[in-house]
């Protein structure tokens, strides 16, 4: 019998209709949503991120299929300043005029547009960068390695989960065992960590006691030690992000390198859940409006039964209501990250400890809120555009698929609604009645 002969199609959607869903005119799109709601200055820097990751995208001819890499990027974002603008970096001699919570997500904004997976990766280094920014202490090699991932010299990773322990995150198994010197030694194993098989540095934590939250600490590890073995796990729904499992064998961290030594790790490990949380919410925001700008693009243009399908009530509605909540969503998200701007501004770079305990709660709804949506805008804007929202031709794949990881990671669904329970719980004790 004669074999069918039969090959890919990589290009199903109307060459067009293709072309208008550009990153430029994606951007166009969010722009002109955002045009009555930010200042100019978050205008003006949202405006040169993009300029930026449109020409990049040209000049390197970057398609974002499945089999691309991105890694070898890292570097030019570092170079551009767009890693992180959490903080203004002065003491690693950044400087940028430009930074905060709201700048960051300018920048997510722009850069999970670009790529999402890349956005994604970007995030866990920021994990990392985080607890070496709050505690370098001044120590030069602290300096030095925040530098390198502030610049995109590395990317680097946070390593909190184990296999046994994923949501209860404070009774850990991995062992660290302090030496007269104050350096320590690690044995154990940690598992789901974003960017550790590429990272030169990585931020873990490890326990005196095996399942004694007093005990935590926090480490700065070399991932060229002896000690450190690092296997990949493959997370299909993001197949470009690369995660790590980790073995330590007797590794051993010289004093340096203790972020936080025993009775310090959980403190660190609460500190740094808020920021992941809001980074997480940021990162759900950009897709939601990636999702969105994609389907209105292709509802406005795509015609069946000889009118544009948006016109049609089934469409129109949906995607109008998807619109309507992440704008509402979008501005709350904005209200948070500018009241946390200026009480950093009016406390000199850092919360005081009560107010960053108040933040847990809007971190947590944040999170949960925009993780939420994420997953239901992804899948419904997907779902409007038929089969042009299934195939590979647009990013859809990747935002369908990454909305879906967002209500795990950083603490899942329900761990959220669970603090949540606890802070109203708090809160009804607050108010006296
Ligand atoms: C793509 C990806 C990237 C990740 N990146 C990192 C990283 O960079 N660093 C890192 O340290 N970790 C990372 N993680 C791990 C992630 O944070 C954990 O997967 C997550 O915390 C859940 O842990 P678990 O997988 O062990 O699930 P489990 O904790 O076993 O949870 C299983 C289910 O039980 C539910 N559950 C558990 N406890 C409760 C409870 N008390 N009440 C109600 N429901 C509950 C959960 O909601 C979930 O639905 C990543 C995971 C993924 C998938």
């Amino acid at each position: 019998m004669e074999e069918k002969k039969t090959k890919y199609m990589d290009r199903a959607i109307n060459e067009e209709i293709l072309e208008k869903m550009s990153l430029k005119n994606r951007y166009a799109f969010l722009n002109t949503n955002l045009m009555t709601v930010l200042e100019q200055n978050q205008m003006n820097f949202l405006k040169s991120a993009q300029k930026f990751c449109v020409r990049y995208e040209k000049k390197n001819e970057i398609t974002h299929a499945p089999n691309e890499e991105f890694y070898h990027w890292i570097p030019d974002f570092g170079k551009e300043g767009l890693i992180s603008r959490a903080h203004p970096y002065s003491e690693i001699d950044m400087n940028f005029e430009d930074y905060g919570l709201t700048i960051e997500l300018m920048r997510c904004l722009a850069l999970s547009f670009f790529d999402p997976q890349f956005s994604m990766a970007g995030g866990a280094t920021i994990l990392a960068i985080n607890p070496v920014y709050f505690h370098h202490e001044g120590i030069p090699l602290r300096l030095e390695i925040l530098k390198k991932f502030v610049t995109g010299v590395t990317p680097g990773a946070i390593l909190i989960t184990e296999p046994e322990r994923g949501s209860d995150a404070v009774h850990q198994l991995t062992l660290c065992k302090e030496n007269d010197d104050g350096s320590f030694i690690i044995n154990g194993e940690k598992i789901y960590n974003t960017n550790a098989p590429k990272s030169d540095y990585v931020v873990m934590y490890a326990t005196g006691e095996q399942n004694n939250g007093n005990t935590m600490a926090q480490f700065l590890v070399d991932t060229s030690w002896d000690g450190w073995s690092c296997d990949r796990v493959l997370i299909p729904w993001v197949p470009k992000v690369w995660i790590g499992h980790e073995h330590f064998n007797n590794m051993h961290v010289p004093k340096d390198y203790v972020l936080g030594g025993i009775g310090k790790g959980r403190e660190h490990l609460f500190e740094g859940l808020v920021p992941e949380r809001i980074g997480i919410a940021l990162d759900a925001t950009s897709q939601c409006w990636n999702a969105l700008a994609f389907a209105s693009i292709y509802a406005n243009n795509r015609k069946q039964f000889d009118q544009e399908i948006l016109k049609f009530q089934g469409v129109g509605f949906l995607l109008t209501d998807l619109w309507a909540q992440l704008m509402n969503v979008t501005q709350g998200l904005l209200r948070f990250t500018e009241k946390y701007d200026a009480a950093i501004e009016k406390f000199g770079g850092e919360l005081p400890k009560n107010m960053s305990q108040a933040m847990v709660a809007a971190a947590s709804q944040l999170k949960y809120h925009t993780c939420a949506l994420s997953k239901d805008i992804c899948y419904e804007a997907a779902n409007l555009m038929g089969g042009a929202g299934l195939c590979d031709n647009t990013l859809m794949h990747d935002l369908l698929n990454i909305s879906r990881i967002q209500e795990i990671v950083g603490g899942s669904r329900q761990i959220q609604l669970y603090i949540l329970s606890m802070a109203m719980r708090q809160l009804y004790k607050m108010t006296g009645i």
